[in-house]
């Protein structure tokens, strides 16, 4: 994602009532900050937002945390929650290798990972969101029976992702390298910003579903 430095974003972001400041201090008390103590699914890199803030809206039974690393992305959600606010959804602007202080074992239900920057270089293999040291910190705080879903049109970080898994003692429950065309898989899917755009440029999107 390209990215400009917004001035005022740090502010706006500390001053949101949509936003989690310090949220540390909320490890295994998550619940307590939605109207609702329902299951809790997470969007890992949400970028803009489009992807968490329509399962928001489809799925008000479900509570949802949008993290993203950078305030000038997380602005963009933050201005659009603000147009038409959901009491299911909440942001809060982390890296998301700090995930093990944030929330307790067994506090997360899902983890979505869409479009997860690819880190090319091999050096910089374990920076990726689908590397077996990220699958470690999920171990930490996912629910037993929780699950990932990772969408991404890179193949080559899909193919990285495929093979993490077995490494990290995960399990790959389904896989597809052409989302828009399983029937199965792509039933009641929600595009990203980036999965509209580079879809719409022809690539085939890649999607899988892993668990423990
Ligand atoms: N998920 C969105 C989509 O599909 O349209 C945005 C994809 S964008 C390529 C990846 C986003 O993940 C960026 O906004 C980036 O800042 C964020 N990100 C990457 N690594 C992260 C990390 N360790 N913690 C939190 N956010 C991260």
């Amino acid at each position: 994602m390209r990215l400009r430095n917004i001035p005022g974003a740090d502010e706006a972001i500390a001053s949101s009532e949509y936003t989690i400041k310090e949220p540390e201090t909320l490890k295994g008390n998550w619940k307590s900050i939605f109207p609702k103590a329902q299951p809790l699914h997470i969007e890992i890199g949400m970028g803009k937002g489009r992807f968490i803030m329509e399962m928001a809206s489809l799925h008000p039974e479900i509570n949802y945390i949008g993290i993203e690393r950078y305030s000038s992305v997380l602005l963009r959600a933050l201005q659009k929650m603000e147009q038409n606010p959901l009491p299911n959804l909440k942001f809060m602007c982390i890296d998301a290798a700090d995930i093990e202080e944030i929330f307790a074992p067994d506090e997360v239900d899902r983890i979505y990972l869409n479009f997860s920057d690819p880190w090319p270089k091999d050096r910089h293999a374990k920076r990726r969101l689908t590397s077996r040291q990220f699958f470690a910190r999920y171990d930490k705080v996912l629910k037993k029976d929780g699950r990932l879903e990772f969408k991404t049109d890179n193949q080559d970080l899909f193919t990285f992702s495929l093979e993490e898994i077995p490494q990290a003692g995960w399990h790959l429950d389904a896989c597809t390298r052409d989302l828009h065309h399983d029937a199965i898989l792509n039933e009641g899917n929600v595009m990203t910003e980036y999965e509209e755009k580079f879809s719409s440029m022809g690539n085939p999107i890649c999607k899988l579903i892993a668990s423990r």
